[in-house]
Formats: C-alpha cells, sequence, structure tokens
C-alpha cells in the first residue's frame, strides 16, 4: 500500500509526452487508448476522460448510467467529479500484482488523462465473448487472481464494488488484474459498511444493494459468485431481458446452476450467493476454499461450511 498525500495531479506531465494510437475499450465517460511514453519508449494504456461530459451528466442526474450494461451511480448526491478524484485517490493507493497500476494522471482543458499500466490482451468480457464458456480449470485459474487482488483490497478496507468481466483484463502473459476504481470506497475502519445507494451493473449487483441496504465486503464477493457462473456458463445467472427483471431474480435469490458443476464449484457458487450478505465467506475465507486447492498443491483448507461474516483487520 503506498502512503503519503496523493497529488492527485501531476503538473509536468502532459499528453504531448505520449503518442497516443488504437482505441483499446470505452466507458462512461471515457475512451482508453493504447499510449506510448516518448521518454522510454513505455507502452502504457490511456484513460481519456471527457472533461465536458462528465461536467454535463453533473447536470443531468445520471441518465445514461441507467441501463442495463452501464453501473447505477453509488449517489445521487455525490458529483461525478468527486466520484472520479475518489478513484484516483483509491487506484493510486493500492499496488498488487493482479491490480492494474494507475501510473500517473493529469489533466488539461478537454479531458482528464489516467495513465494505466497496460492490459493489451484485453477484458475478460471480449475473452469469454471469444470462448463462449470456460473449463473450470481456467475459471479456477482466472477467479484465483481475482480473489488475491480482492483480499489485498479488502484487508485495506477497500470495497471495489463493480468486480465484472468488463473489469478484469488480461496481460500480455494472460494475467488477470482488476481495472476501475470508478465506483471504490475505502471504508474508515470504525465504520465497516457503507449506506450509499444503488451501485453497481445489474446482473451482479448484490441483493443488499438491490434492495437500498447497508453493503459492505460481502457485496464483492457476491460479485465473485456472478463472475464464476458467468464464466462457466457464458451468461450470468439473473440476467434477464430488463434491469427490473434481474434485480427482482437477484432479491428473490432465483437461480440454478447446471449439473454438469464440480462439487467444489456449486458449493463455493451457492456460499458467495447467500442472500444475506453475513452468511457468505470472507474473501479471505474464499481464498482457502477446495475450489482453488484442486489443482494447487495446498495442503490445509480452512474452509467451513458454516462460516459467519468476520471482520476484516
Ligand atoms: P469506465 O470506468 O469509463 O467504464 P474502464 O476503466 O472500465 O472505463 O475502461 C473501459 C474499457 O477500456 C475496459 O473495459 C477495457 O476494455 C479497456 N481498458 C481499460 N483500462 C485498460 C488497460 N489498462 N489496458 C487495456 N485495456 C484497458
Amino acid at each position: 500500500m503506498r502512503s503519503g498525500i496523493v497529488p492527485m495531479f501531476s503538473h509536468d506531465e502532459k499528453i504531448s509526452h505520449y503518442e497516443v494510437s488504437r482505441m483499446l475499450g470505452k466507458g462512461g465517460f471515457a475512451t482508453v487508448h493504447v499510449a506510448r511514453r516518448k521518454s522510454d519508449d513505455l507502452l502504457v494504456a490511456c484513460k481519456m476522460i471527457d472533461r465536458k461530459k462528465l461536467e454535463q451528466e453533473n447536470n443531468h442526474n445520471f441518465p445514461s448510467y441507467q441501463n442495463h450494461r452501464h453501473p447505477i451511480p453509488s449517489s445521487r448526491s455525490t458529483s461525478m467529479l468527486d466520484r472520479l478524484n475518489a478513484e484516483i485517490t483509491i487506484h493510486h493507493q493500492v499496488k498488487h500484482p493482479n491490480i492494474v497500476e494507475l501510473l500517473n494522471c493529469f489533466c488539461d482543458d478537454k479531458y482528464v488523462y489516467l495513465i494505466l499500466e497496460l492490459c493489451s490482451n484485453g477484458d475478460l468480457e471480449h475473452y469469454l465473448q471469444e470462448k463462449k464458456t470456460l473449463s473450470e480449470h481456467e475459471t479456477r485459474n482466472i477467479t484465483k487472481q481475482v480473489v488475491d487482488g480482492l483480499v489485498y483490497l479488502h484487508s485495506h478496507g477497500i470495497l471495489h464494488r463493480d468486480i465484472k468481466l468488463s473489469n478484469l483484463l488480461l496481460t500480455e502473459t494472460y494475467d488477470v488484474k482488476i481495472a476501475d476504481f470508478g465506483l471504490a470506497k475505502k471504508l474508515p475502519l470504525t465504520r465497516e459498511q457503507t449506506n450509499e445507494t444503488m451501485c453497481g451493473t445489474p446482473n451482479y449487483i448484490s441483493p443488499e444493494i438491490a434492495s437500498r441496504n447497508p453493503h459492505s465486503f460481502a457485496t464483492d464477493v457476491w460479485s465473485l459468485g456472478i463472475l464464476i457462473v458467468t464464466l462457466l456458463t457464458g451468461r450470468p445467472p439473473f440476467d434477464t431481458d430488463t434491469v427490473h427483471g434481474t434485480l427482482s431474480k437477484v432479491t428473490q435469490e432465483k437461480y440454478e446452476l447446471p449439473t454438469t458443476f464440480s462439487e467444489e464449484a456449486q458449493d463455493l457458487v451457492n456460499s458467495t450467493l447467500r442472500k444475506t450478505p453475513e452468511h457468505r465467506p470472507t474473501i479471505m475465507e474464499i481464498r482457502d476454499h477446495p475450489f482453488f486447492s484442486k489443482d494447487y498443491s495446498r495442503s490445509s483448507h480452512s474452509y467451513n461450511e458454516s462460516n459467519s461474516y468476520q471482520k476484516l483487520s
């Protein structure tokens, strides 16, 4: 964990120090491009956030976010600029092999630029689109890395709140990195739950968020369960044609797992998708679940069926 005062914007860096080329992806207000740092030829990803759109969105009550693919904003009272500042502050503080590194950020009149470690093999959404479904072996390799990143975040009091395929990126060597801290939240040590209302992406949203209850680390655990089912079946378990339909299935806990899932996969998914957040295992307990030790030579399993929610230090 990096410490000290976070420099929000670097004044001596500017976009002319980079050669910006092909587009890698698009988000709500941002486009992400490959860029070459001219001083040392380092290839990076440059996320360019349109300042005008950002400011307009503040005045329009977030209309473009209210669809199936995009996150629902975490709080209508928080401005998008505040959220961007929070994203940069949190992202800048974290450093882990399974988290995309934020190398720098600066702005000019048109854009805020985030200079990120390049993940040249794109995101898991595109990867899964090509492959349709993944084997348990590959799902295990991918999600184990997500779990490692989340263990790091949760142990530092950070909720990601938007774990989903398009926010999980693949490096040149197909290592997995967690990206996009746009909905992340650092919880003060004295308060382990946040009361902000709707946030997340409908298919991955937890029942506590869908019913606008306080939420905490268990909400990322829920999204992890959704991720595992999506990788194995090619489809999120609560998917319907409408946001309303999906949220209603989520709150009623209506899902079915294919009988082809191994016992370990079924047990892990069922535990992560428990409606009551306190009944889900912590991310540390998930790391030790037999699903993850099946192909590995780890000897001891500390997973316990009757896990109760444990406070993270
Ligand atoms: P937003 O926060 O606006 O949703 P994201 O940060 O999720 O934007 O980025 C949008 C897309 O851009 C991602 O889904 C991914 O395809 C691509 N992308 C983002 N960061 C990187 C990166 N570091 N390396 C490669 N591609 C990236």
